[in-house]
């Protein structure tokens, strides 16, 4: 069960360009179903804590500011082999590296403000889906 789950973040500058709804599209149409959805806008101390295992990094500070500066649509997706496959679907960190098609090299603006957070692991797929919703906001 755990392992067919990831979590993504739509990142602020893809949320105010108006992307959300092309990029639900492009994961609705890759298989994956959404568990769980909400749009909010976290707090600089909550973004620290999500982002925490960057701290330190010359760009963690940017980073906490960039994610708390406007709202973001944090969601749950399954699929089988999420992980894997949302990395794929999403592309390179930096989206110049991004291959053709994927969801950072469409909409990011910078390596920063890269569109799309993707789970990097199915122990923190978990850990994040729960770091955002409780199991009545789950289905
Ligand atoms: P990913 O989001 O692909 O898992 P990381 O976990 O390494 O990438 O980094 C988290 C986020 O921090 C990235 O998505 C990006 O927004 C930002 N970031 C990472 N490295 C850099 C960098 N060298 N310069 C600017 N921002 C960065
Ligand atoms: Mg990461």
């Amino acid at each position: 069960m755990a392992e067919n789950l990831t979590f993504t973040m739509i990142k602020p500058t893809a949320f105010k360009n108006n992307h959300t709804g092309a990029i639900l599209k492009m994961i609705n149409d890759a298989g994956f179903v959404i568990k769980a959805m909400k749009a909010m806008r976290l707090s600089e101390v909550q973004a620290g804590a999500f982002y925490e295992i960057h701290k330190g990094k010359p760009f963690y500070e940017t980073l906490v500011q960039f994610m708390s500066s406007g709202p973001i649509v944090a969601v749950v997706l399954e699929k089988e082999n999420a992980v894997e496959d949302y990395r794929t679907l999403i592309g390179a960190t930096n989206p110049e590296n991004a291959a053709e098609g994927t969801i950072r090299k469409l909409y990011a603006t910078s390596y920063q403000q890269n569109a799309v957070h993707g789970s990097d692991s199915d122990d923190n797929a978990n850990l994040e889906a729960d770091f955002f919703f409780s199991k009545t906001e789950r289905v």
